[in-house]
């Protein structure tokens, strides 16, 4: 290299950096972005006695997305059976253009959501596997609570067609509907009434890799998944040149291992290790032997699947997670997988972009409270109010005079004239 090439470099060199500098104060934000944990005893990262090092765990709405950032969030991980610590099958996937997808909302995964504060009308994107319990149980609390929390627009939900109408997703959204209609007359006329509506799109559940979603640079496609009956589907997403793939429950199957080819990263169903579902779920042999290696799929054939996709990252759900089943399901996926793998659980959180995947857990409030409404909330309609039969409404004692002083407060605080009914 001659001296003048050094020379330029050099001025290049102090160009960029000073950019750099500048963007950094530029950025108002930077100064509040949790620093990974200094990786290693080479890190050159100063350590003080007053101020904060770096975090190694995740806190909701603490940490901007960038513009080339998924964020995925397990709101569920578990199974049928509920207990405390894991819902069934929830996936929050955030994109840095601000879309925001629920792959799956299973039994108890709606208190998941919640806990990672993001504000309910972002989240109007559902896209069911299938409609066993796991992972559609909650539907009705994330329409009706979300709706309730600040979702001032209609749940869209997306989900496949069955071998017959009524084993369809539209069938299964349009008569939950119908069964919340006690719940949903209940609220007419008393809160914001836009969130208390569901858009079913269903589509073909044969359809091969076909595009069923298409909205601000983002593709959703489906294909076939084999469990239980015909309907199932697994999903890929593509954004921004990153690939996600969400399989729902299935049998190893080929349309998997063609269509989640190269993902970014891939999430498969892994079910418990069948001599734990026979002594810990007290399964009788021959069940075990068909749910948990027939019905789903087996701790062996989840890393033959990943051994064939390959992706940077796989991720294994649909197990009771705990001190004595991880090692067994971890030691059965490594007879057939070597490659990056997490074992999930929920609230664990994946940073993808295209040169770091990063797992953490999140450390979330159980005291939290909804987000806030991201527009001006609707006031209701009270013509709409359904009343009380008059036998009904005879019923009431009379405590007008103890709940006056509340009326009387809160009208001189906001200015307002309400009345007690
Ligand atoms: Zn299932
Ligand atoms: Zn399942």
């Amino acid at each position: 290299m001659s001296k003048e090439t050094k020379k330029q470099l050099g001025i290049l060199s102090i160009l960029a950096i000073g950019f750099f500098l500048g963007f950094i104060v530029a950025n108002n934000n930077w100064k509040y972005e949790p620093k990974a944990l200094a990786a290693d005893a080479n890190s050159t990262e100063k350590y003080s006695p007053v101020k904060a090092r770096g975090r190694d765990f995740y806190t909701p709405n603490s940490e901007t997305l960038q513009p080339n950032e998924m964020r995925l969030l397990a709101c569920g991980t578990g199974m049928p059976t509920a207990r405390p610590k894991q819902a069934a099958s929830c996936w929050l996937l955030e994109l840095g253009n601000g879309d925001k997808f629920i792959f799956d909302v299973g039994t108890g995964s709606a208190e998941r959501i919640s806990a990672f504060q993001i504000p309910y009308n972002y989240l109007d994107k559902v896209f069911l596997s299938h409609l066993h319990t796991d992972h559609f149980g909650d539907l009705d609390a994330l329409f009706v609570g979300g709706a309730l929390a600040g979702r001032q627009k209609p749940l869209r939900v997306w989900g496949p067609s069955g071998g017959t109408p009524e084993r369809g997703t539209k069938y299964a959204v349009d008569h939950l509907r119908k069964a919340l209609t006690w719940d949903l007359d209940g609220r007419k006329g008393i809160t914001d009434p836009r969130g208390y509506h569901i858009e079913v799109n269903e589509f073909d559940y044969r359809g091969m890799n076909k595009i069923v979603y298409q909205e601000n640079g983002v593709t959703i496609r489906s294909f076939p998944a084999i469990h239980a009956l015909d309907g199932p589907v697994s999903y890929s997403l593509e954004w921004n040149g990153l690939k996600f793939v969400f399989g729902g429950d299935t049998y190893p199957n080929k349309w998997f291992a063609k269509y989640a080819k190269d993902a970014d990263l891939a999430i498969h169903e892994c079910f418990i290790a069948v001599p734990d579902m026979i002594t810990k779920f007290k399964f009788t042999p021959q069940s075990a032997l068909a749910v948990g290696t027939q019905i789903h799929t087996a701790p062996e054939a989840f890393g033959s699947v990943m051994s064939l996709i390959k992706p940077r990252m796989a991720v294994a759900y649909h197990f009771f997670k705990d001190f004595d089943t991880t090692a067994s399901i971890n030691d059965r996926i490594r007879k057939t997988y070597k490659g990056p793998l997490s074992l999930s659980m929920d609230y664990m959180v994946w940073n993808i972009t295209p040169d770091e995947i990063r797992v953490r857990m999140a450390v979330v409030d159980e005291d939290v409270w909804p987000p806030p409404a991201t527009e001006k909330p609707q006031l209701p309609d009270a013509s709409q109010r359904i009343p009380y039969s008059k036998e009904i409404v005879n019923g009431k004692l009379d405590v007008q005079d103890v709940i006056q002083p509340t009326y009387d407060e809160i009208n001189k605080k906001y200015g307002l004239k309400e009345k007690q009914d």
